[in-house]
């Protein structure tokens, strides 16, 4: 099938490159002439493993390209999809600017009857509807459509197998039609067994937030868990696997840590929050899972600002991570960025380092006089009072302990995601904290002095 896709992010470019390499011809737009230009000479802008290999075979193969010709881009089509980025407004809603722009340009470049326009971008209920209103509104002559939901689940970091191998597929349709559409395209990623749902576009729509909501929601219950267990002198280790083992719990996104971030979690919990309030419903518990996860974003720095009888001045703190978990350059919301701001405000110089966010990190920060990026991890640790660990990448797991402890000006870790064994630091002589477990902020001024950030 002839397949543009609107947004050459995360999600289009490898709902693009992964259509490709199925056979479709695949045209990706994206307003970014930089990115364009670099993609068509195979400089994919972001890291995703897998993705670069499959782009680069699929332009060589000639059925994947890039242009920020729309019009262009349009005329070809039999299937449109809209990628395009939805972030969080100023009053919390999911911005749609991008998304309408998109609309508009369709309606106005559309010339030929019966291609199917389909929204992978997470947008509200409703937003289908106003898609289709406003591409009716630009059409130049008129033309039969049509508007489908397909919202995408694939994770960071694993988005090539998850779109490959999905869990489902969901497609939200006001006719039967449209859905045969979709099947016939995702035939190549639907052999297994049946993984299309169809439903209708509302629900379809809601689908995505519920999903999203619900995971934000397991992390934050486990953070929660392990502020209490904190408190009491429980090991919240112990407690996951307690009731990780209850099959009607499960293991997974039961983690705690040091909060959920990235492009997904935050803006879509927000607006599902205020889709809510619009309908005069007020939803406690997404309130809740948020106000949670911006406290247990805090509980690291409160450790270390703690630990140093909160005088971080002319402290050097070094950070391992910076992305917002592991096998991604992606530092939206990051915890590595509150942890790094709130460092900075209290006087701390930070050395850091990542596997792969190196460049988004000086892309974000310049050449910040508190920020020093290292080359590898332990070049990060020379001089510095401490070790964070706030993203856990495979790398970070087995470190060269005694070297460590030899380049850290005192043997201090702050293990922000549970990776490393309590005992084993005590062993080795090192000071360390972690997430729900031994030492803890004990009274109710270290609680409220979290609390107040
Ligand atoms: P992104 O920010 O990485 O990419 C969006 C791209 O759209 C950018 O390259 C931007 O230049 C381009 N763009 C903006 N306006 C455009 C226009 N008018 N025409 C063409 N291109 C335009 O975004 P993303 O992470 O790929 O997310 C896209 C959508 O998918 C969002 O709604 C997001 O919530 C959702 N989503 C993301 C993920 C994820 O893991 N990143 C997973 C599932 C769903």
């Amino acid at each position: 099938m002839r397949v543009t896709i609107f947004g050459c992010g995360y999600v289009g470019l490898v709902t693009g490159a992964c259509l490709a390499e199925v056979g479709n011809t695949v045209t990706g737009v994206d307003i970014d002439e930089e990115k364009v230009v670099g993609l068509n000479t195979n400089h994919v802008p972001i890291y995703e493993p897998g993705l670069s290999d499959i782009i680069s075979r699929g332009i060589a193969e000639k059925n994947l390209w890039f242009m920020t010709d729309a019009k262009n881009a349009i005329s070809q089509a039999e299937i449109i999809f809209i990628a395009v980025g939805t972030p969080q407004d100023e009053d919390g809603h999911a911005d749609l600017t991008h998304v309408l722009n998109v609309a508009r340009t369709i309606g106005e470049y559309l010339t030929t009857n019966d291609v199917l326009v389909v929204i992978k971008s997470t947008v509200p209920v409703g937003t289908c509807e106003k898609v289709r209103k406003s591409i009716a509104k630009h059409l130049s002559k008129p033309l039969r459509f049509n508007v489908a939901s397909n919202p995408e689940f694939l994770k960071e970091g694993a988005a090539i197998a998850d779109f490959k191998r999905p869990d489902r597929i969901i497609v939200g349709v006001d006719h039967p039609d449209h859905a045969m559409r979709l099947r016939q395209l995702y035939g190549p990623f639907n052999r297994h067994h049946e993984k299309l749902m169809v439903m209708d576009i509302r629900s379809s729509e809601l689908t995505k937030y519920a999903a999203n909501a619900m995971l934000a929601a397991r992390i934050s219950f486990m953070n929660e868990i392990s502020q209490i267990a904190a408190r009491v002198g429980a090991d919240v280790e112990q407690v996951r696997q307690g009731i990780g083992s209850d099959p009607r719990i499960g293991y997974a996104f039961i983690y705690p840590g040091s909060g959920y971030g990235g492009s997904c979690f935050p803006k879509d919990i927000h607006a599902l929050r205020s889709t809510a309030r619009d309908h005069e419903y007020s939803p406690q518990l997404l309130d809740a899972i948020e106000a949670v996860n911006d406290r247990q974003k805090l509980v690291v720095f409160q450790q270390v600002k703690k630990h140093f009888d909160c005088n971080l001045i002319g402290k050097t703190i070094a950070v391992w991570g910076l992305s917002f978990k592991p096998d991604t350059d992606d530092m939206r919301e990051a915890p590595s960025r509150v942890l790094l701001d709130n460092l900075w405000r209290e006087g701390a110089n930070v050395k850091a380092f990542d596997p792969k966010a190196m460049p988004e990190a000086s892309r974000i920060y310049g050449d910040h006089q508190q920020l020093q990026l290292c080359e590898d991890p332990y070049q990060a640790l020379t001089g510095c009072d401490a070790l964070v660990v706030i993203t856990e990448w495979k790398s970070f797991w087995s470190p060269d302990f005694a070297r460590i402890k030899q380049l850290l000006k005192t043997p201090v870790v702050f293990d922000g995601r549970n990776i490393y064994s309590p005992s084993q630091l005590d062993s080795l002589g090192f000071t360390h904290y972690s997430i729900g477990r031994k030492p803890v902020l004990q009274n109710e001024e270290d609680a409220l002095l979290a609390l107040a950030g």
